[in-house]
């Protein structure tokens, strides 16, 4: 049987290094049948969108994505193609698993902590005031009117609305507990500004409480995103699986990509009630595409997250020891993991390593 997976090869460097994270899925011996989408920059210039109905549908369709970074076109109405994607097809869910590998050159040599940010609300939510519209004007009336402490509003103000729901909240929280013992993780720990952001964040946290009560076998504690910051760069160790509102999310996913040694390696997924996209962190790098030189193991580790999703757990468990190979030996690794390669390994080249790799099957 082939599964049936639509792949979004994307913009900038994306056809690249999805072409080579498809010939390592490949290679792995589990049966695809790839449905072909496009969206971003390169659906703009085919369908005049970038983002068709056609790649909604056929990711419903298939219920599992396997995404290139895509670039959002400017003037198309789109502040991001991507949350647009994430907040049609619901994907509320983002999973970014931060693992330092032997090899990568990191500050931590042995980090492994799995974040999970809501990705549908927040300050993401796109609902947004201009400064000197008519919009604006009679929301400053408004709060101006509503309580006298707000007569310093400024009238030449613009405005993003922090929007977090109770049951927004409440699904992502679970999400991250079902995680942590469905994968044998001892603590979630929830990072929010509730001492000053006392409706949006106090209610994260109120209701990220309330459902730690229902997971007796899984530690809980919550953290203050500053005071998180500071702790995870002095001392990652201690965290096990973050869940964080939409924002802080975005902050940390980047922050800890950099503690595990960069883009390069740091996957993720977007997982909604029945569908998920698997994609990399890293956007579309314009200024190295069609360079062959951008390392694609951040989206073949992506494909390793998608294999364990679909219950190809063995496959997935061969790929990952595969590129961890690859990595740890450091002949056939891109620029960042060994900017002193010369000439540089290209992303092509990564990919006939790790499927080399997977043929010899030496996983000992
Ligand atoms: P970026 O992640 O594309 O690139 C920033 C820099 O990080 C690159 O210049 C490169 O030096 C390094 N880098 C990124 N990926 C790498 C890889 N695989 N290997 C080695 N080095 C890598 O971020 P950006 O420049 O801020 O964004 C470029 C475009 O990508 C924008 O249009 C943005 O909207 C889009 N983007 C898309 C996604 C997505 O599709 N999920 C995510 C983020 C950004």
């Amino acid at each position: 049987m082939a599964y049936n997976i639509t792949v979004i090869p994307g913009d900038g460097v994306g056809p690249e290094v999805a072409e080579a994270a498809k010939r390592v899925l490949e290679a792995t011996g589990v049966a695809f049948h790839w449905d072909l989408a496009y969206m971003g920059d390169s659906a703009q210039d085919m369908f005049g969108t970038p983002l068709p109905d056609y790649v909604l549908e056929a990711i419903k369709r298939n219920g599992v994505a396997f995404k290139g970074p895509v670039t959002t076109p400017v003037g198309t109405g789109f502040r991001s193609v991507n949350v647009a994607l994430r907040k049609k097809l619901d994907l509320y869910a983002g999973l970014r698993p931060c693992k330092t590998y032997p090899g990568v050159p990191s500050l931590y040599p042995a980090l492994d902590i799995i974040i999970v940010r809501e990705n549908t609300e927040d300050l993401y939510s796109g609902i947004e005031f201009e400064k000197d519209t008519e919009e604006a004007y009679r929301l400053i009336e408004l709060l101006t009117n509503k309580t006298h402490k707000n007569e310093r509003i400024r009238r030449d103000s613009g405005f993003s609305i922090k929007m977090i729901s109770e049951e927004g909240t409440r699904r992502i929280a679970k999400f991250a507990f079902d995680y942590a013992r469905a994968n044998g993780r001892k603590k979630v720990s929830a990072g929010h500004k509730a001492n000053i952001l006392k409706f949006s964040d106090g209610l994260f946290l109120e209701v990220t409480r309330d459902v730690a009560r229902g997971y007796h076998d899984i530690e809980f504690e919550d953290v203050i995103v500053d005071t998180l910051c500071m702790r995870l760069v002095l001392n990652p160790g201690q965290f096990d699986v973050l869940v964080l509102p939409n924002l802080y999310g975005d902050f940390i996913s980047e922050l800890c990509a950099g503690l595990i040694g960069g883009l390069g390696v740091a996957p993720g997924a977007n997982i909604g009630d029945n569908i998920a996209v698997f994609e990399a962190t890293h956007g579309s790098a314009p200024k190295y595409a069609g360079k062959n030189k951008v390392n694609p193991m951040a989206l073949m580790l992506s494909g390793v997250m998608m294999l364990r999703h679909l219950g190809e757990r063995e496959a997935a468990e061969r790929m990952e020891k595969a590129i961890a190979q690859v990595v740890a030996e450091g002949k056939n690794v891109t620029y960042d993991l060994k900017p002193s390669h010369n000439p540089p390994v290209g992303t092509s080249q990564v990919a006939d390593a790790v499927i080399q790799k997977l043929r010899e099957g030496d996983f000992a």
